[in-house]
């Protein structure tokens, strides 16, 4: 009996060891969806999350707050990606003639996202979007559209065209911040495909990355630097072989593993 005992225990130790060992941290990633039907998610995502030794995981929008805390509850991690527009009624203003196309089910699927991760305390990485979108999520607001609402000379092009992993302006990092230890620079060159920009920060956030011009480029949670975002693409980059941003998916995919 005794024997037995022991070897049940035996096992129970070998099968939780194995099975921590065995698990590779979830990395869950917002979709969008398409006149055609379909739910997706830019391959680049997919395979930046894949290089960084994560699982990436598409999240499809549903109105369902139980699925969604279900979704969340599977992951690791999140990525909250690239898209449309956000509904300006979300920071309490009327559409101005150059917002372009929202996707409103699409916010508050994102937005129910933000919330329960938020209470999981899993690791959040907005990108473009998904930075605006963390941003108007705790309170801030958004530049509908940067050309016609910032009027100076100093204004940079957002919205390049150039290759899309090739960096077209500078961003300055915060000393200390997340993405300048991550990263190991303070002047990095990113790429830039947006009209809209954070305007004013949610005050539970901290801006870390800003182009010439004063742009808001990223962010983090104060005193969490689990949850940060960035206005640029770097998984654009990461996907296309080069190693400049890879470290921001690791980073990510660490923290995710921590949070297992
Ligand atoms: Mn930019």
């Amino acid at each position: 009996m005794k024997r037995l005992f022991f070897t049940l225990i035996t096992c129970c130790i070998l099968i939780t060891v194995n099975g921590q060992r065995a698990k590779l941290p979830v990395i869950g990633i917002s979709a969008t969806d398409n006149s055609e039907g379909f739910s997706q998610v830019r391959a680049t995502y997919i395979n930046s999350v894949l290089r960084a030794g994560g699982v990436p995981v598409v999240l499809p929008i549903t109105d369902n707050p139980e699925v969604i805390k279900t979704m969340i509850a599977s992951i690791d991690a999140l990525i909250l990606t690239g898209g449309e527009d956000i509904e300006p009624i979300r920071y309490s203003e009327e559409p101005l003639p150059k917002l372009e196309t929202i996707h409103p089910e699409r916010d508050e699927f994102d937005i129910l996202l933000i919330k329960y991760a938020t209470e999981r305390q899993i690791p959040i990485f907005g990108i473009c979007r998904g930075h605006q979108l963390l941003n108007v999520a705790f309170g801030g607001t958004l530049y509908q559209d940067l050309a016609t609402q910032v009027k100076s000379e100093k204004l940079l092009k957002h919205r390049q065209q150039a290759p899309i992993w090739h960096g077209t302006h500078q961003v300055a990092l915060e000393e200390n911040s997340v993405l300048s230890k991550v990263l190991g620079k303070t002047v990095i060159m990113a790429n830039s495909y947006h009209h809209q920009a954070v305007k004013d920060v949610a005050p539970d956030f901290v801006i870390t990355g800003r182009t010439s011009d004063g742009v808001v480029e990223a962010m983090e949670m104060k005193g969490n630097p689990k949850v940060f975002s960035v206005q640029f693409h770097p998984e654009n980059a990461t996907s296309h072989g080069l190693d400049d941003f890879l470290s921001i998916f690791v980073y990510l995919v660490e923290l995710a593993i921590e949070n297992q």
